[in-house]
């Protein structure tokens, strides 16, 4: 019978069938249980960084959560597609490449590599597809040529275009603004043309934004005149060419629910129809004394700040772990002094197992007593509650599959435990230890068993190799 099944199962997959993932669905504002629509592969966008400087750690409780999704999906046995744009135009990256002298494309493309770098250092997998805004203009042309067609947008006089949130009934869906807050008869003559606004300024938003003086040479042609779009289309173009009209979750930070996705949601659906995202998972705010972290109020952190302070992008990673994303954390240096310990216990305990990488650990297995943490991940991506399993479990550690499970949680947090640190043996023990060489060598295995028995009561391990020993604390 056992073997029937294995027959079944492609080659390297694990016998056990993978728990699905359970999650807190923003619209449905219920948990939801995860299935790919089309039975295969996840498909899922984040709406990635606006590069006009270095992304802070808050910008990185987003991503690394969005990381440890897809992680914790593909531990599970499920096959993913990860899409991740780059807001390479918009007001903000067009204000401050004019402000610096530099055209959108270099000074964009800077910050786009720093971003990079700081994903690698956080060991952030890198999306499978990661379009740019720019490179896109033509999709998002095409949208609003589409959106007007059927009587959603409209252009005004000074050559911008507005979607009409009066003609989207289903508007203020995701974030809740019931009709009592939102009339939508009255907004017909209001329009919002900054990319950012609050939910009181609910109003037209603007599609393609008419060329300004102030935008430099940054605009291109449209049927309406120069110009660009408006930040909140891109996702919508780029989702419809790489995802389709109908796919499996949308995520971002919380900030991003009310106006980026409620936009999102009336371009795709009243241009494309289909379902759009059939999920939503949005990652609450890292905050710094009660305030979210953000440029605007100047109290951000950025890998490079907390570096110079001699702190590792690990440790950064740990402390955006250590609690569920539907809780603001606040950060503080003191978190990164506990996040060092808790690596270095982590790394002390798995001290000469051996570790397993990414790849292997998809192969799936038993988690021995680490089972429980992988059920935490599995239920809401509770990352806090995994860690909490991890050192509650730690001691009761010892079988290969409790270190296969422990490699496996790892693997999930996306956590990479420091090198742990080698306690250099003094003199009197390197003597024991080469004394039973000498004894083994010479086959005397009565006094080779006697030091190494001395050697372990003085708290030291020695390892047989072909060519040597190693001498490691126990
Ligand atoms: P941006 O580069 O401003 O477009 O933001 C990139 C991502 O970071 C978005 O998903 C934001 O919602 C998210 N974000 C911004 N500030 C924070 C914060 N303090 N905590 C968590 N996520 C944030
Ligand atoms: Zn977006």
């Amino acid at each position: 019978m056992v073997n029937a099944v294995r027959w079944c199962l492609p080659a390297g997959r694990s016998l056990v069938k993978s728990p699905r993932v359970r999650l807190f669905d923003t619209l449905k504002r219920d948990y939801v249980s995860l299935e790919p629509v089309d039975g295969k592969t996840f498909r899922f966008y984040c709406c990635g960084p606006t590069v006009y400087g270095p992304a802070h750690i808050g910008n990185f409780r987003t991503f690394v959560m969005q990381d440890v999704f897809r992680r914790v999906l593909e531990v599970g046995g499920q096959k993913t597609k990860h899409v991740r744009n780059i807001t390479d135009v918009d007001d903000k990256t067009i204000r401050d490449s004019v402000a610096a002298g530099r055209s959108l494309e270099e000074f964009t493309a800077q910050w786009r590599d720093k971003f990079h770098a700081d994903c690698e250092l956080l060991n952030c997998l890198a999306p499978h597809i990661e379009p740019s805004a720019v490179k896109h203009i033509y999709e998002q042309v095409e949208m609003i040529k589409e959106l007007i067609e059927k009587g959603h947008a409209y252009a005004s006089d000074d050559g911008s275009v507005y979607f009409m949130i009066s003609s989207f009934p289903e508007y203020g869906k995701l974030s809740h603004l019931d009709s009592r807050e939102l009339d939508l008869g009255k907004t017909q003559n209001s329009r919002a043309d900054s990319d950012e606004y609050d939910k009181d300024d609910a109003a037209d938003f603007v599609l393609w934004k008419g060329r300004r003086d102030e935008d430099g040479d940054n605009f291109w042609e449209s049927p309406w005149g120069q110009g660009r779009p408006g930040w909140h289309l891109e996702c919508s173009a780029m989702i419809r060419k790489y995802l389709g009209e109908t796919f499996d979750l949308h995520s971002g930070g919380v900030d991003l629910v009310f106006p980026h996705h409620e936009n999102e949601i009336a371009q795709s659906k009243c241009s494309c129809g289909g379902e759009f995202a059939r999920n939503w998972f949005h990652v609450t705010h890292l905050r710094v004394e009660g305030k979210k972290m953000s440029k605007s109020l100047g109290n951000l952190y950025t890998l490079e700040d907390l570096a110079k302070k001699g702190y590792s992008a690990m440790e950064v990673r740990y402390v955006l772990l250590n609690g569920h994303y539907r809780k603001p954390i606040n950060f503080s240096l003191d978190s990164l002094h506990a996040g060092r310990e808790a690596l270095g216990k982590l790394a002390k305990a798995a001290e000469g197992k051996s570790a397993r990488g990414y790849k292997e650990i998809l192969k799936g297995g038993d988690y021995g007593v680490f089972a429980g943490a992988l059920q935490k991940l599995n239920d809401d991506l509770n990352t806090a509650g995994a860690i909490g399993e991890l050192f509650g479990n730690l001691k009761a550690a010892e079988s290969e599959a409790d270190w296969f499970g422990l490699y496996s949680v790892l693997a999930s947090l996306g956590l990479i435990l420091p090198e742990a640190e080698k306690k250099i043996a003094p003199d009197e023990i390197k003597k024991l230890a080469e004394e039973r060489w000498q004894a083994r060598e010479n086959r005397d295995w009565a006094a080779s068993d006697r030091l190494r028995d001395q050697l372990l009561e003085k708290g030291w391990v020695v390892k047989d190799g072909r060519e040597g020993y190693e001498l490691v604390s126990a």
